[in-house]
């Protein structure tokens, strides 16, 4: 199949072009779209033949849920039933927006998007490409990240393209997009938990939920399915093993020096992630080093956290040593990938 690419001005949308690739979603093929987080590979959500398109294009297992993306809240009765009243304060204020939904599912939601499940994850994304083709398809999108299971989300076209070129219809070129990590998945069957941080803050739903749980990720595979499977470790992983350091600005400096010599001394290419005010301790260091950018700006790092993964592969890195950016606003969310990406091999560097 060859995939068509479609570059689409976010400011200036081309009405005619978003036709076309609607009527791709409406005769059951694949249109890969930018959202807020990174970006979509879409299906039509009614149609159990198209989503399971996408699970075969991405080699995903057939556990994992997908989300559906809606163009308007007024629209949630299609997808979703038994909706709590405190829906309509969240979707108030964070709808348009990186937060998916947890709730029953509605009948005519097909098992193949829920993963089996009773419960379907939706939400309202906020970039216009992402709205004018749920708009112009008419019918809920059921979309994960456009990326082959296991890697890296992609936060631009080429990066859809390196994973799903020539498994998908048409890709939407809309520009690198502008949150970076995945969206806020919050469980609201029982009481509300966050079952991915993402570009929601806990901070942010607590303003009006009150404290909120935030579920915990499995350390070691386990036979039980976690309730939210994108949190399996060795999930968003680059191609290099990364290991993550935790600990003050001081401590982590001086552990990632360390351990970058160590693996130098064994000729193995080392890959740092690095913060901004990182880069005068390791300056002349014959190290690839790619910065997400400073720690006081954690909107930034989310947005450029992929794609620095991606290039510290890209040039070759045998192993990623990668800094942590804590666990305030976009924090948790940054954690929580930079702790998958290293299957769970973190270390707390000693104080110095
Ligand atoms: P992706 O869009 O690729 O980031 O993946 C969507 C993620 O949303 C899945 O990996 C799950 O973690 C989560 N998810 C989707 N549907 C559900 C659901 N019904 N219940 C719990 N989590 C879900
Ligand atoms: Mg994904």
């Amino acid at each position: 199949m060859l995939t068509a690419v479609f570059t689409v001005d976010p400011t200036a949308i081309d009405g005619a072009l978003l036709q076309r690739a609607a009527a791709v979603l409406l005769s059951g093929g694949l249109v890969a779209f930018p959202t807020e987080t990174v970006y979509g590979l879409g299906a039509n959500a009614l149609d159990a033949r198209a989503v399971r398109g996408i699970f075969a294009a991405k080699e995903r297992p057939a556990y994992d849920p997908l989300i559906v993306h809606l163009a308007d809240v007024g629209d949630l009765g299609r997808v979703a039933r038994d909706i709590p009243p405190l829906v309509s304060d969240l979707a108030a204020h964070f709808w348009p927006g990186p937060l998916t939904l947890v709730l029953p599912r509605c009948a005519a939601i097909p098992l193949e998007v829920t993963a089996g499940g009773e419960t379907v994850a939706v939400r309202v994304p906020a970039h216009p490409v992402a709205q004018a083709l749920i708009r112009a398809a008419g019918v809920p999108v059921a979309a994960p990240s456009a990326n082959r299971f296991g890697r890296l989300s992609p936060t631009c076209a080429a990066d859809v393209l390196a994973d799903l070129d020539g498994r998908i219809e048409v890709l939407l070129d809309g520009g690198p997009t502008v949150v970076g990590v995945e969206s806020t998945v919050l469980s609201l069957v029982g009481e509300p938990v966050i079952l991915r941080p993402g570009g929601v803050s806990r901070e942010a739903l607590e303003a009006i939920l009150g404290p909120v749980v935030v579920s915990e990720r499995p350390v070691l595979p386990t036979e039980d399915l976690p309730a939210s499977p994108g949190l399996l470790l060795q999930h968003y992983a680059p191609r290099a093993p990364l290991i993550l350091y935790q600990g003050t600005p001081a401590a982590m400096r001086a552990a990632l020096a360390s351990a970058a010599s160590l693996h130098q001394q064994s000729q193995v290419r080392v890959g740092l992630l690095l913060a901004d005010e990182d880069l005068p301790f390791f300056a002349g260091l014959d190290l690839l080093v790619e910065t997400a950018g400073s720690a006081a700006d954690l909107e930034t790092v989310a947005r450029r956290l992929f794609s620095a993964l991606r290039a510290l592969d890209a040039a070759g890195a045998e192993v990623i040593l990668a800094r942590d950016f804590g666990v305030t606003g976009l924090g948790l969310a940054i954690r929580d990938r930079l702790t998958r990406a290293a299957g769970g091999h973190v270390v707390e560097a000693p104080p110095v």
